[in-house]
């Protein structure tokens, strides 16, 4: 345990420049009692106040709601300091203190609990308030908000299941309807004193009836009550489901704050507000936030009133003004960072009720970064650790027009796969959905699940949602790489090919209809919402923008900047076109790390010479298919090689079953039966023949290339006739060839001949010399298990974590979803670990193939190129374990630059610790 109890300090006091505790306290005292203290060490105007520490709150649950036996006298005197400070009595008639009891947990918890304020106040004290400040309604407003949050919260007179409104919010309604027949929307400042005064007496009536119990008069009483209630509420059901959601720890517990009342509610000279040192949305260096005059904090927040812009201040209290923008600046160079606050006007007097690190938007975390870094307040490293890598997403995707998106219904909730806002018209086929973009349409591709037949259509798509398949399904996979915006596995959608019709609950949308995908969210929305791409993208992919003009561009490539000077790990990309390799390269990609060389046999009609191969019955008719393709691998291989201008390139050779190649509708059969000239039964003889009851354990990877040696040769004659032509013309190639799905040695082993064969054939052929590596993946658990076998042959090791994960996990990485939502939701898995690395299972597996490897032979050359290798959490995992790369999407190449850049930081850091 920590030293308070040791010490059995359990209150920590504030006011007057004075602080028991202070802002790195966070896990005693929780984030708002610890920035308070530190507010009020700074001189910052606090009204004083203390924190009942966290330990207090698992003394509580551990003891069955019972308190450490010194806890009260401890508040007591807590109380007593205070009176001192304000010349003001807890409970008394002629000068009562009155205090504001919240919560306040490590991390902010918006929602848990609801404020008391006004605590302290009954019939006699109420008086006291109303003479002590000339104001009878104040007085009575501030009595009958009391009753009413202590009425809720402690006492738990609430909304019943069977009711639609908050049983106080009933009075409140009846009584204006009795005052002001007929009216809408009557504000509660068109109640005076009298009517508070009568709202005073109907609530109690209300909590006796409710509750049997009268309202307690003893301010005590009721302080004890109000710390009950904040403990009580760490375990009720909205805080249970928001610690499950953000994982926080139960043992954390929460603190409770007593502060002493300041009132924004005293009339025009006063109000509330909560703002922020910056913009959090666009990142702006602008004082930013709302206030409303009169009224105390809860009021902003609730909605009731519609509070005004902070800038409008200057105008109405401009000496309230000048001390917040005072305030601003402190707040800025103590916390360094910028700050989410709430303050409260009493008679034109400011006062702080509390400060955090404010929630941002990505767009603005990089322009805080690297203006503070500008300004001085931090240091480039601080600025690159600001940011969360996963944000930058955010930076790079085209946006939903805000006012579109706020008019807009979702209809239904997938994975956000691909991130960004997409819309355009449906098509349910992929040929269709490239007529469709042919013709000039924006489009959206909409399948079930997508299959690499698919990929002309998701080129042709502005975006791609399906009802099935997880963040590693292919759509997913192959929608990142291309950098489109993609929603997967939203299971409401029914999908009718025959009819060409989309349904949710009673939404039917037809083939050509409208539709908007989020992929940052996940939202589904009915319509054409509007669009734009983001500026970094302008810059460095479309050429559309000159940097100069962009804020956003310069602010994000400072920060890359600074990330290549902090990095150790490089970031390569999974690109199987000259168009991919090149955006990677421009987002800063150091060659490629995959390059699914299938991909590259569904343009245009090189799928029938594909389909030839497969189909051949002996190996002369496969040898024939295979030199109809060589000219098209080869021509790619080039156009990559050149975009990649001595970067190296990881090419891997074909790995899916064959029979995804393959038509499986009986039209589609006959047709290639025509062209081809032959039997359309032949061909179904065929699909049948290769069907697999599992073809992701069937007969693909490195099993095709040991079966049919030919397409290995064929592949790497490709590959080294490219490299040929390339470097004839006086830039570098270097190709690693890499093979996949190997558990056994000897498959590499005969596959490496193949390889290095073919190399030496091609360099004597073309009087050139060439420098290159042969590989593997590893990506089933055996290939795990012998790596240091497997080393002896192999130059690299690239993990494929998607395989890995999936035949680690016994999980299918297209099925698992069906259950995965079940598992995270009982926290069976943390996360999906098709996103995020299995560190203790998968990341097992990898960590004892680095060490085995590296027995073998210590420079082996490790790298990772599945999905994980553009998550942040799983980078990071990816450093620490020492791999020399991490493959990803061209779009995700920044937030893994930024999580590498990271992982750097931050052993750098632990290491000083
Ligand atoms: C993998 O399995 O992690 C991998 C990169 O290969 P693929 O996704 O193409 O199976
Ligand atoms: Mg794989």
């Amino acid at each position: 345990m920590a030293k308070s109890t040791k010490t059995g300090k359990y209150v920590y006091f504030f006011g007057n420049k004075k602080a028991d505790g202070n802002g790195s306290m966070k896990a005693l005292l929780g984030g708002k009692g610890a920035n308070l203290a530190e507010m009020t060490r700074i001189g910052l105007p606090v009204p004083p106040g203390f924190t009942i520490t966290t330990e207090v709150c698992t003394h509580y649950y551990a003891n069955r709601k019972t308190y450490p036996a010194a806890l009260w006298d401890q508040v007591k005197k807590s109380v007593a300091a205070m009176e001192t400070i304000l010349g003001k009595r807890f409970g008394d008639n002629e000068k009562p203190l009155l205090v504001a009891v919240r919560s306040g947990a490590r991390d902010s918890m918006p929602g848990m609990m609801d404020t008391i304020l006004n605590l302290g106040l009954n019939d006699q004290t109420v008086v006291a308030l109303e003479k002590l400040s000339g104001n009878a309604r104040f007085a009575w407003d501030c009595y009958r908000r009391f009753i009413q949050m202590y009425g809720d919260v402690v006492m738990g007179v609430q909304k019943a299941p069977s009711e639609d409104h908050d049983p106080f919010e009933v009075v409140i309604d009846t009584l204006k309807e009795q005052l002001f027949k007929g009216e809408k929307h009557v504000e509660d400042t068109r109640l005076d004193a009298k009517q508070m005064q009568e709202l005073v007496k109907r609530f109690k009536a209300l909590i006796k009836e409710r509750t049997g119990k009268e309202f307690p008069t003893d301010p005590w009483k009721q302080l004890e009550g109000a710390v009950g209630a904040v403990f009580s509420s760490w375990m009720n059901d909205r805080a249970i489901v928001y610690r499950r959601k953000y994982n926080i720890p139960t043992e954390w517990g929460t603190a409770v704050n007593v502060q002493s009342m300041v009132f924004g509610n005293t009339g025009n000279a006063s109000g509330s507000g909560v703002a922020f040192t910056r913009d959090p949305a666009t990142g702006e260096k602008v004082f930013y936030g709302e206030f409303l005059i009169n009224a105390q904090g809860e009021d902003v927040v609730a909605g009731v009133r519609t509070p005004k812009p902070v800038a409008e201040l200057a105008k109405v209290m401009p000496d309230a003004f000048k001390e917040l923008e005072r305030i601003r600046g402190v707040l800025e160079s103590h916390f360094r960072d910028v700050q989410d606050f709430e303050f409260t006007i009493e008679e034109g007097k400011v006062f702080m009720l509390q400060t955090r690190n404010g929630k941002r938007t990505g767009l603005a975390a990089v322009r805080f970064a690297v203006e503070m870094e500008k300004e001085k307040l931090i240091s480039w490293e601080e600025a690159i650790l600001r940011v969360p890598a996963e944000q930058l997403d955010q930076v790079l995707a085209p946006v939903f027009d805000r006012g579109a998106i706020k008019a807009a219904k979702s209809i239904a909730k997938g994975l956000p796969a691909g991130p960004g806002a997409a819309t355009g018209k449906i098509y349910f086929n992929a040929d269709r959905a490239v007529e469709g973009a042919r013709k000039g349409e924006k489009v959206l591709l909409v399948r079930v699940e997508t299959s690499p037949e698919d990929l002309r259509g998701m080129i042709a798509a502005e975006g791609i949602l399906t009802a099935r398949g997880g963040v590693s399904s292919h759509a997913a996979l192959v929608a990142r790489q291309m950098g489109k915006v993609c929603v997967c596995g939203a299971s409401a959608l029914h999908v009718d090919y025959a009819a060409r019709t989309l349904s949710v609950g009673d939404t039917h949308l037809k083939e050509g209809d409208f539709l908007s995908i989020d992929g940052t969210s996940g939202d589904v929305y009915v319509g054409e919402l509007k669009t734009a791409p983001s500026e970094v993208i302008q810059v460095l992919i479309n050429k559309s923008l000159d940097g100069k003009d962009s804020r956003t561009y310069q602010n994000y490539a400072a920060l890359m900047k600074w990330c290549a000077k902090a990095t150790r790990m490089d970031v390569r990309t999974n690109a199987d076109s000259p168009e991919q390799a090149a955006n990677a390269v421009g987002f800063g990609a150091v060659g490629i790390g995959l390059c699914r060389t299938e991909h590259m046999f569904f343009e245009g009609n090189r799928i029938d010479s594909m389909r030839e191969m497969i189909l051949a019955e002996n190996i002369d008719d496969r040898k024939k298919a295979l030199a109809k393709l060589l000219p098209y691998q080869r021509e790619d291989f080039i156009g990559i090689f050149k975009e990649l201008k001595g970067l190296p390139a990881t090419i891997r050779f074909l790995d899916p079953p064959l029979h995804e190649f393959l038509p499986h509708q009986g039209s589609e059969q006959e047709d290639l039966a025509k062209k081809l000239g032959i039997d359309a039964k032949k061909i179904a003889q065929r699909v049948h023949d290769l069907h697999e009851f599992n073809p992701m354990l069937g007969h693909r990877g490195c099993r095709l290339g040991i079966v049919y040696p030919e397409i290995s040769e064929m592949q790497a004659r490709a590959v080294f006739e490219a490299a040929a032509a390339v470097q004839a013309k006086g830039i570098k190639v270097k190709p690693e060839i890499m093979i996949p799905l190997v558990g056994f040695p000897k498959e590499l082993q005969l596959q490496i001949e193949v390889v290095n064969r073919v190399a030496a054939e091609v360099a004597k052929e073309k009087k050139t010399k060439f420098n290159y590596l042969v590989g593997t993946m590893i990506e089933i658990p055996r290939a795990a298990l012998v790596a240091h076998e497997i080393a002896k042959d192999a130059q690299f090791f690239s993990f494929g974590t998607n395989d890995l994960t999936q035949t680690c996990l016994g999980m299918s990485r297209d099925d698992s979803g069906s259950f995965l939502p079940k598992y995270q939701e009982l926290e069976i898995v943390k996360q999906n670990p098709f996103a995020t690395i299995d560190q203790a299972g998968v990341g097992k597996l990898m960590q004892i193939a680095v060490e085995l490897g590296r027995k073998t032979r210590p420079d082996i050359k490790l790298g990772i190129c599945g999905e994980h290798g553009g998550e942040p959490s799983s980078v990071k995992f990816c450093h620490r374990i020492g791999l020399a790369y991490v493959s990803c999407s061209p779009f995700r190449v920044p937030i893994a630059r930024l999580a590498a850049a990271q992982a750097a930081l931050e052993e750098k850091k632990g290491k000083k610790k």
